[in-house]
């Protein structure tokens, strides 16, 4: 690494060229020349996408399936297809605390002129017999109680006086009324995950209401997170001038995980080729990604691309910004993300490349990031043949820019929701204008 670097927005040495840009936000936008611009040479974000995606491909690397307990799949890909064991519900039940009757025995019923009927059962949650409703009877049911046969309505407990031995009912009710069919949710067979698909809060619900204690899932990939950076110190620890906390190792640990992933995260190296290269290969039999940060753009002491250029690992610039020194490839057949070391650079970078790939990786069909057009409420800059991602706070359609494009703006990242998009001929936009945001953290 050189010194003298300069972040955020100013012009300077290599890296600073991966924040270079026209000064921040405030102007007017310069209208996009579409089309008359290309990437100087640079790799397109999506030809990089695609060399990061076909690294973790399912295809080059067979996903082990295991056979997990409920509790431990959250976060996973589903391997195979789930059919429901039961139908849900699994037989016509009440939807209301109240009475099961037979709806023509109410008709006409008002608060006038109630029709008041004897109380034969009493059905709570969990009777397990079927007690037939004869005519001009009520069962006294609760939510989520199989209704009688010979019932085929539930009023609710509040249009009656509630009465234990016989009830007045003012209503009347349609045949149907309050009464949850066997079912109607899912009946038996059918299919209730299909494979590939990630196991969230509602999808676990949905595996066990079915009968599921185990499913089958894709084991998790095993993530190296590595380091690098003689300035580095771990938090925790008194910092002397020139140095400063690690950051993306914990980072980038997260993202993996929030990604479906398992992160191991390595002690930060400094920069140095031979420590850097023994703390990957300590490791790599172990894990099926290995991701760095640092030491990969234009400068002296770039201990990354020193150890890993002539291993088969490939060195890039990137049309993007933050991030444009990107590598990936492979070091004794594992494959390897260099990310670079600004911190915002690491994790836009992480969300553009990796995280796509790791989710691919892991069995699900392919799936972009939530997106969504929302107005801009600040005018904007961006670099020419740039695809720039800047930080911003969406809600109610508009979004704002939190933080300048600097990649060290970290604490403006971790104020962020989404990032916003600007497309590569894009050098100026005004207040109002429509941007694509990609929603961060879901
Ligand atoms: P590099 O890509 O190694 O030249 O680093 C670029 C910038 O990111 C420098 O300002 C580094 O100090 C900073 N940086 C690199 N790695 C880390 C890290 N793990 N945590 C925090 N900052 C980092
Ligand atoms: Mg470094």
């Amino acid at each position: 690494m050189i010194g003298f670097r300069r972040a955020g927005g100013l012009a300077g040495t290599s890296d600073a060229c991966e924040d270079a840009t026209v000064p921040d936000a405030g102007l007017p936008g310069l209208p996009g020349l579409p089309g008359l611009l290309g990437l100087r040479g640079l790799r397109s974000v999506d030809d990089h996408t695609k060399a990061v995606a076909a690294l973790l491909a399912p295809t080059d690397r067979p996903t082990e399936v295991q056979q997990r307990p409920l509790a431990e799949c959250r976060g996973l890909a589903l391997a195979a297809d789930l059919l429901a064991a039961v139908s849900l519900p699994p037989f016509d039940n009440s939807a209301m605390d109240g009475y099961a009757v037979r709806s023509v025995d109410v008709a006409g019923a008002s608060r006038d002129e109630p029709v008041e009927l004897d109380v034969s059962e009493d059905i709570p949650a969990g009777r397990t017999d079927a007690p037939v409703l004869q005519p001009g009877t009520a069962h006294r049911i609760m939510t989520g109680a199989p209704v009688p046969p010979g019932a085929d309505a539930v009023l609710p407990v509040e249009s009656t006086d509630g009465g234990l031995v016989r009830v007045h009912l003012y209503g009347a009710v349609a045949p149907g009324t309050n009464v949850r069919r066997a079912g109607e949710d899912v009946r038996v067979g059918d299919v209730v995950l299909r494979r590939g698909q990630l196991l969230g809060a509602a999808q676990l619900g949905a595996a066990a209401a079915v009968g599921s204690a185990t499913l089958p899932v894709h084991r998790p990939l095993r993530v190296l997170v590595l380091s690098t950076g003689s300035e580095l110190v771990a938090p925790g620890n008194p910092l002397e001038h020139g140095q400063i906390y690690e950051s993306n190792g914990p980072m980038l640990a997260a993202a993996v995980e929030e990604a479906g992933g398992v992160a191991e995260l390595g002690r930060f190296v400094a920069d140095d080729v031979g420590v850097f290269v023994q703390a990957l290969r300590a490791r790599l039999e172990s894990v099926d990604l290995v991701l760095t940060s640092g030491g990969v753009s234009a400068g002296a002491y770039e201990v990354v691309k020193d150890a890993l250029a002539e291993h088969g690992v490939e060195f890039v610039k990137v049309a993007m910004q933050p991030g444009k020194p990107q590598g990936a490839g492979r070091f004794d057949g594992v494959p390897v993300v260099t990310l670079p070391g600004n911190p915002v650079s690491a994790l836009v970078s992480f969300e553009i490349f990796v995280r796509p790939a790791l989710l691919a990786a892991a069995g699900p069909p392919v799936t972009a990031g939530p997106r969504l057009t929302a107005a801009l409420a600040e005018p904007l800059s961006s670099p020419a043949e740039r695809r720039q991602y800047r930080r911003g706070v969406y809600a109610d359609g508009s979004v704002r820019l939190v933080g300048g494009p600097g990649s060290h703006l970290l604490v403006a990242l971790a104020a962020a929701n989404c990032l916003v998009e600007i497309p590569e001929q894009v050098t100026g936009l005004p207040a109002g204008a429509p941007v694509e945001a990609l929603l961060l953290g879901s």
